[in-house]
C-alpha cells in the first residue's frame, strides 16, 4: 500500500469517527426567514358576563371623564379661568379645581407621576395586568373600535364571512360606515385633547370657524392619526409589539399575585365527546374544546396555552368559559382569576404530587363538583409585604403631597442684590444699596403687599415707580395671580455705618389674609465704615 493510499484510508476513517448531528440551516439564501410575518385579523366574538360588564362601565367612566372634563366650569373669580382642569401654557398656570399650580411648584406633578407608578406597581403585584385589560387607552379605545365594528359588520362570524367577501357595493358601504365614524372617534379624541390646553368652548368655536392657532389643528391631526392606527388598524399589535409594560410587569409578579389562568387540572384532558369518552372508561376534564375563550380573546391566544405575554388580562375568555360551564351544569372558574401558588396546589393535587399526569377525578368530589382540598383565591394573599412596601410608599408620597398642598404658601418673595455698584456713597455720607425684589400674589385676586424692613436699624427703603415717601415700609399692590418685580432702593445714614449690622429682612405681608413671607438679605457698606 503507498503512502498516499494510507493517508486516505486513514482520513476516511477519522471522517466517519466524526457524528454528525441532525440539524439543519433555517436561514439558507434559497429560505430566508420573512423579518416580519404578516398579520393575522382578529375577530373576537361579543363577550357577556360580570367581566365584560365591569369593563362597559370602567370604559363609560374613562372616555366620559376623557371627553367631558374640559367642559367642567369652576368659578375661580373674575381674575382666572374657569374652567375646572385647565393646562394654560401660555401664563404658565395648571388649574385642577381649586388647585393652582405655578411653574416652580412642579415638583407636584412629579409627585402624582411617582404615585402612578408606585400605583401601577401595587395593581400588578396584586391583580396582574389590571391595568392593560381595564384602563389603558390602548385597550378602552380598541373596545370602543370594536362596538362600532360589531354594531355595522357583525359579530365574529359575520365579519369574518364579509372579510373574506368579493368586493361588493354592500362590502365597501360598511366598511365605509365603519372607517368614517373611527375617523370621527379619532378626531373627538384629537379635539377633546386639545381642549384641555385652552378655554373649551372659545377654542371649539374658534376651530370649527377655522381660527384657531395651527399647532392646535396640528395636534389634532396627529392624535387623529394615533388614535384611528393604533385603535381601528394595529389593535392587538401595539400592546404585543410597542408597549414595554407587558415586559416590565413581570417583575412585579410573584407567586401571590391574581392572573386570569386556564385550570388545566380540572379542565384536562379536554373532550368535545365526553360522552363517548365516559362510555369507554376514560376520565375528561371539564373542557369540552369549544374554543369560545379562543373566539372572544381581543388578542387573539388561547389561555389554555398558559400565561403569556400577549394576554392583557381583561377576562373576556372566563366569561365565556363561565357561560359555557353553566350550560353543561358545571363549576363555573375553568378559566379563573387565580394565583400561582393556588394554581401549582391544584396541579399537585390532580397529578398525585406530580407524578402522574392529571386526572380531574382527583379535585373532584363524589358525585361531582370540586373537592374541599382545592385551593381558591383568599382575600388575605392581597396583604403580603411586597404590597404593603408599595401601599406604603404610594401613601408617604401622596401624605408628603397633600401637607406640602394645604400648607403651601401663596404669596412668596425673592429678592436679587444689586452687584455692579455693590452699594452708592451718596453726598451725605449715607449709604444706599439696590435690590430688585420679585413679589409673588399666587391667587386670583388683587392684593395690595405690604414690603417692610427688619433689622438695619435706621434705614429707609423707596419703591422706585411708587410716589410713596421713604420710610420703613411700603405698600405694593400686585395684580390677580401675577409676578411683580419692584425695584427698592435701601438707604442707611451716615450715622448708623459704624454700628450697622449688615444683615436684615424684607417681609412681606398680605394684612387681608395673612400670609407671610420673608427673604434674608445683606447690606454692603464701604470698607473701614465699622
Ligand atoms: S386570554 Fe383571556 S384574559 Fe387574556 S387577553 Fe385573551 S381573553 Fe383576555
Ligand atoms: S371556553 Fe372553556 S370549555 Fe370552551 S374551550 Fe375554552 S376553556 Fe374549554
Amino acid at each position: 500500500m503507498t503512502l498516499a493510499t494510507e493517508n486516505a484510508a486513514s482520513s476516511t476513517a477519522s471522517r466517519e469517527a466524526v457524528e454528525r448531528i441532525d440539524a439543519e440551516a433555517v436561514n439558507t439564501a434559497g429560505k430566508r426567514q420573512p423579518l416580519y410575518a404578516p398579520r393575522k385579523k382578529i375577530f373576537p366574538k361579543r363577550a357577556s358576563g360580570q367581566f365584560r360588564r365591569f369593563k362597559w362601565l370602567i370604559m363609560f367612566v374613562t372616555l366620559g371623564i376623557y371627553y367631558l372634563t374640559p367642559w367642567l366650569r369652576w368659578d375661580r373669580g373674575p381674575y382666572a379661568p374657569d374652567q375646572a382642569v385647565l393646562v394654560d401654557l401660555a401664563n404658565r398656570r395648571f388649574y385642577f379645581f381649586f388647585i393652582e399650580i405655578w411653574p416652580q411648584e412642579f415638583f407636584y406633578i412629579a409627585g402624582l407621576l411617582v404615585m402612578a407608578g408606585i400605583g401601577l406597581f401595587l395593581i400588578t403585584s396584586t391583580v396582574g395586568r389590571a391595568w392593560c385589560g381595564y384602563t389603558c387607552p390602548q385597550t378602552v379605545w380598541v373596545d370602543l373600535f370594536l362596538v362600532v365594528e360589531r354594531a355595522i359588520e357583525g359579530d365574529r362570524n359575520a365579519r369574518i364571512k364579509l372579510d373574506a367577501a368579493p368586493f361588493s357595493a354592500g362590502k365597501l358601504a360598511k366598511r365605509s360606515a365603519k372607517h368614517l365614524i373611527w375617523v370621527l372617534i379619532a378626531v373627538a379624541t384629537g379635539g377633546a385633547w386639545v381642549f384641555y390646553f385652552a378655554d373649551a368652548p372659545s377654542l371649539f368655536v374658534d376651530i370649527a370657524t377655522a381660527q384657531a392657532a395651527p399647532v392646535a389643528y396640528m395636534t389634532i391631526a396627529v392624535l387623529t392619526a394615533t388614535t384611528y392606527v393604533f385603535g381601528g388598524l394595529m389593535r392587538e399589535q401595539v400592546c404585543t409589539y410597542m408597549c414595554p409594560w407587558p415586559r416590565i410587569q413581570a417583575a412585579m409578579l410573584d407567586e401571590n399575585s391574581l392572573t386570569v389562568t386556564y385550570n388545566d387540572w380540572r379542565g384536562e384532558p379536554r373532550s368535545r365527546h365526553a360522552k363517548k369518552a365516559a362510555a369507554e372508561g376514560r376520565t375528561v376534564g371539564d373542557c369540552v374544546d369549544c374554543n369560545a375563550c379562543v373566539a372572544v380573546c381581543p388578542m387573539g391566544i388561547d389561555i389554555r396555552d398558559g400565561q403569556q405575554l400577549e394576554c392583557i388580562t381583561c377576562a373576556l375568555c372566563i366569561d365565556a368559559c363561565d357561560g359555557v360551564m353553566d350550560k353543561l351544569g358545571r363549576e363555573r372558574g375553568l378559566i379563573s382569576y387565580a394565583t400561582l401558588s393556588d394554581y401549582n396546589a391544584n396541579m399537585a393535587l390532580a397529578t398525585a404530587g406530580g407524578t402522574e399526569t392529571i386526572n380531574p377525578d382527583r379535585v373532584r368530589r363524589e358525585g361531582g363538583g370540586l373537592s374541599d382540598k382545592v385551593a381558591h383565591f383568599h382575600w388575605r394573599k392581597i396583604f403580603r409585604p411586597r404590597t404593603f412596601v408599595y401601599f406604603g410608599a404610594w401613601s408617604l408620597v401622596g401624605l408628603v403631597m397633600l401637607y406640602a398642598l394645604l400648607t403651601r404658601d401663596r404669596l412668596e418673595v425673592n429678592v436679587l442684590h444689586d452687584r455692579n455698584p455693590q452699594y452708592v456713597l451718596l453726598s451725605d455720607g449715607s449709604v444706599r444699596n439696590g435690590y430688585t425684589v420679585k413679589l409673588l400674589n399666587m391667587i386670583p385676586e388683587p392684593r395690595v403687599i405690604l414690603v417692610s424692613l427688619e433689622g438695619l436699624t435706621g434705614a429707609t427703603m423707596n419703591v422706585v415707580g411708587l410716589d410713596q415717601p421713604d420710610d420703613r415700609s411700603a405698600a405694593v399692590p400686585v395684580d390677580p395671580d401675577r409676578l411683580r418685580e419692584v425695584r427698592i432702593f435701601v438707604t442707611l445714614p451716615a450715622d448708623r455705618l459704624s454700628e450697622a449690622d449688615t444683615s436684615f429682612r424684607f417681609v412681606v405681608e398680605d394684612k387681608a389674609s395673612f400670609e407671610s413671607d420673608v427673604y434674608r438679605a445683606s447690606f454692603n457698606i464701604p470698607e473701614g465704615s465699622r
